[in-house]
């Protein structure tokens, strides 16, 4: 079979010490494998591998200790294997690896060659915590399949399109030249996703609407995206900006940190874990978890009430920011963990705005499902819709296009990205 007639796609999200992994069919977009290696380099590492459908459906686990994500692909190639996928597979057509930080030059997927593997690594700085490891994720796919397309999508690429009015922070200019100091937003493969989809689900085209997305996972970001481009988002240089997260602060007065520093004679190592692991819900209650804080709320907690309340209260001001940005709005749409699943969070973030046309129908509203739904009724001004992320699929669909236009071109636009 020829490279052209192959249709799979294999997505990773590499992580320091994790790697997610799915294969895809881009025929019918059915989903071939989904797997985790977890605890990479430590004793009780673990890998997870789930086939959905067929009749090799089914969950298998290994614990055999994974020293390092080389060990770790080889494993996953070797479970794909025994279900007559692996790695050497002539309908395997890319590997999509999803890369955190890809800086104001890659504005789009980009088939990875050496060169811009040094690009990627030059933007470590602003993304110390993420970078390296998909770094790992690419040279450790590439040593597997040299021959193989290896395709590069990027978190920060969607919110490329932010005007300089909403990128830049009001800070000398030299000096946030000089580092490269802007806002750049993350979660964009999944704000991308879901902004389309929610186009879809009001039957217009993406160009047609104005969407402010609320992705609220354990990490969270709000962003306002008008006729298919997004014009801000929440998180910023990194993804602590914004919204209250798990364990994120999200937006404070920068002056926190020297008081820290100055009064309470903290590190700026011990700065940065006490705002990006110590905060957020965590910090505020003990718990990141919504669902926990919601039982701690039935049992009459306090503090647990009290980090919901600075949550939603967070949330709101966002709604009404990017209302105020984009002007009209189609949709208010709730995605990820949080946002699909915690009907309360939805009601609280939306109650008494009917004057700016946002309405809730309760009962629609307290529906569990998995497919992309209204909970606003018919008549509402403006739509509030649940739409499930699929981070994966929009990174498989973003790799299977690049690699589908373009032969020569290295990024999916075809411009360069210098
Ligand atoms: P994510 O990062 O998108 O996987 O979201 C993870 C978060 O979703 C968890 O920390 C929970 O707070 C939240 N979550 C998951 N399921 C539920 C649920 N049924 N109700 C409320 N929150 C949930």
């Amino acid at each position: 079979m020829t490279r052209s007639r192959a249709s799979r796609v294999l997505v990773l999200n590499s992580g320091s010490s994790s790697v997610k992994y799915q294969l895809l069919d881009m025929r019918d977009g059915s989903r071939l494998a989904v797997g985790l290696v977890e605890r990479i380099g430590e004793q009780t590492s673990r890998l997870v591998h789930t086939v959905p459908a067929g009749p090799n459906a089914g969950t298998r686990e290994r614990t055999d200790p994974v020293p390092d994500h080389g060990a770790a692909l080889k494993a996953v190639g070797e479970e794909l294997a025994r279900d007559g996928l692996g790695l050497d597979s002539p309908e395997l057509a890319a590997i999509g690896h999803r890369v955190v930080h890809g800086g104001q030059r890659f504005t789009a997927p980009t088939v990875v060659d050496d060169e811009v593997l040094v690009e990627i690594e030059r933007l470590v700085p602003v993304a110390p915590l993420h970078n390296p490891a998909n770094i790992t994720g690419i040279r450790t796919a590439r040593a597997l399949r040299p021959d193989l397309p290896q395709v590069a999508v990027f978190d920060t690429a969607f919110h490329t399109t932010m005007p300089e009015h909403a990128a830049r922070y009001a800070i000398d200019a030299a000096t946030a030249d000089a580092y490269r100091i802007r806002r750049y937003g993350f979660h964009g493969t999944s704000h991308a996703y879901v902004s389309r989809r929610t186009a879809e689900l009001l039957g217009k085209a993406p160009e047609d609407v104005n969407v402010i997305v609320l992705h609220l996972g354990n990490g969270a970001s709000a962003s306002a995206v008008a006729g298919g481009r997004c014009v801000d988002t929440s998180m910023g240089l990194t993804p602590l900006e914004g919204l209250v997260m798990g364990t994120r602060s999200g937006d404070l007065d920068p002056a926190v940190i020297f008081h820290l520093g100055r009064v309470a004679g903290m590190s700026m190592d011990e700065i940065d874990t006490l705002l990006n692991k110590q905060s957020g819900l965590v910090g505020l209650c003990g718990d990141n978890d919504m669902r926990e804080i919601r039982r701690r709320i039935g049992e009459g907690d306090r503090a647990a009430l009290l980090a919901f309340e600075i949550y939603v209260h967070r949330l709101r001001k966002y709604i009404g920011a990017y209302y105020a940005v984009l002007g009209r709005v189609d949709a208010v749409v709730f995605t990820a963990g949080v946002g699909e699943n915690a009907a309360e969070v939805r009601e609280a973030a939306t109650a008494g705005l009917e004057e700016l046309g946002l309405v809730l129908d309760t009962e629609l509203n307290a529906v569990r499902s998995a497919e992309p739904r209204l909970v606003s009724p018919a008549h509402a001004r403006v739509a509030v819709a649940v739409v499930p992320t699929d981070e994966e699929r929009e990174i498989a669909r973003q790799t299977f296009a690049l690699i589908g236009n373009t032969s020569t071109g290295k990024t999916a636009t075809g411009e360069s990205h210098a």
